[in-house]
């Protein structure tokens, strides 16, 4: 594994600077691809799965955070409240009480239970300690997260299809889990104190979990202040955990808010939250993708797709009518031209982007391309068209294998291309 914090730099996806301040990162435009793409799949994936997204904003009242219960659980995590004529506000350390308060915004029937509601949103952690410059630590996180506001009989199935959803996401991402945890309570902890709650909370979770078939194991003194989670714990190189994604239930703060549907029978029930975030923060999941990945992205992630290369000037209007092409079918493509050396030369700068398309001379007049993958595989040529339509399908199905060979006639994967340029 790969030090996300020096591949990061080296290849251009984010940097710091001390006028911005430590664990304040900002992300360069290569990294900022792969965030939107990350981004995209997640909103995607949410929307079919029945979730509306809302925005809400970064900062709120401390008197919010009083009542959910934050300032007196996790007040050592937040940044300190600003004053403001008379008022006191503070940058946000999760979604959690927004969200309840857009639930409880209008009156709601349990016709709209399950009632799924998505943000991808910013929160504020106030880390003093630890390694802070890479995008593991940081004090201002994007926060892919969801509460489901549901009666009792929905959670479990709530729960399960948001497990199923994280499941899906690490097969596209190309990652797997090193554990599934339950976490509970442990002792000395800042938790709310309502032992029922904490009981009946775990028992769901411990039901998703058996009926999912996963292997889990239970660890004390990890859950949420306010209930028990089930933790998808990823590692790094050196064996370190840590959780990328939740699962959680939570009696809590619909009770501290005071949130309430109308029943069948027209009376007033409280629902129950499930929170749940797929990829937890967007700074700790791609920092596992590079290191996981050491910048070699599953194409549909990587921030630049194909790359154009032109074997003399001759190509060169070739080549961006390809890019153009590219761009056109949502394709990200750069033309590296003669200007950057040799054909071998580019092929080398090149070897983390998943497609290399090599135009010579023939392929040229016969609006070929020569494909060869990042892996080292070289599909025989095929007309320009036909090869960025292949390559877009495999993006859109987020497919992490980088060839189809089953697609389509004439793929050649592996025994070199007959039309395939020899590096130079
Ligand atoms: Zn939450």
């Amino acid at each position: 594994m790969h030090d996300h914090r020096r591949l990061g730099r080296e290849l251009g996806l984010f940097d710091t600077d001390p006028l911005i301040g430590s664990g304040l990162p900002y992300w360069l435009p290569d990294g900022a691809a792969v965030r939107h793409a990350l981004e995209e799949y997640i909103r995607e994936a949410e929307r079919r799965a029945g979730y509306r997204h809302v925005y809400s904003p970064v900062l709120g009242k401390r008197e919010l955070y009083e009542i959910s219960g934050h300032w007196s659980h996790y007040s050592d995590d937040m940044f300190p409240p600003m004053d403001l004529g008379g008022e006191q506000v503070v940058l946000r350390p999760s979604l959690c009480p927004h969200h309840a308060l857009i639930f409880r915004s209008r009156s709601r029937s349990y016709r709209e239970l399950p009632l799924r509601m998505a943000e991808l949103g910013g929160m504020y952690r106030s880390e003093l300690s630890g390694v802070l410059g890479g995008l593991t630590r940081v004090r201002a996180i994007q926060l892919n997260d969801a509460h489901i506001f549901c009666t009792l009989e929905q959670v479990a199935d709530e729960a399960g299809a948001a497990l199923e959803m994280i499941r899906r996401a690490y097969r596209a991402l190309g990652i797997s889990p090193a554990r599934y945890r339950l976490s509970l309570p442990g002792p000395g902890g800042k938790y709310v104190a309502a032992p029922e709650l904490w009981r009946r909370s775990t028992e769901l979770l411990t039901e998703v979990l058996d009926r999912s078939g996963l292997p889990y194991e239970a660890a004390e003194g990890e859950a949420a202040f306010y209930g028990p989670k089930i933790d998808i714990q990823v590692a790094d190189g050196a064996g370190r955990e840590s959780t990328l994604s939740t699962v959680q239930v939570d009696f809590h703060q619909p009770e501290r808010f005071g949130l309430h549907y109308i029943g069948a029978d027209g009376a007033k029930h409280r629902p129950v939250m499930v929170h749940r975030s797929i990829i937890g923060s967007v700074e700790r999941a791609v920092a596992h993708l590079i290191e996981h990945h050491g910048g070699a992205f599953p194409a549909w992630l990587a921030p630049v797709q194909v790359a154009v290369l032109p074997v003399s000037d001759a190509e060169l209007p070739n080549a961006a009518a390809l890019a153009e092409h590219c761009a056109d079918l949502g394709l990200r493509a750069e033309v590296a031209g003669p200007e950057h050396g040799s054909l071998g030369a580019r092929v080398r700068q090149a070897r983390l982007v998943p497609y290399h398309a090599v135009i010579g001379a023939r392929e040229a007049a016969a609006g070929h391309v020569a494909l060869r993958l990042r892996d080292g595989r070289r599909p025989e040529g095929l007309p320009a068209a036909e090869a960025l339509a292949r390559i877009r399908a495999l993006v859109e199905s987020h497919a992490t294998d980088l060839w189809d060979t089953e697609a389509g006639a004439g793929a050649d994967a592996g025994t070199g291309g007959r039309i395939g340029l020899t590096a130079g």
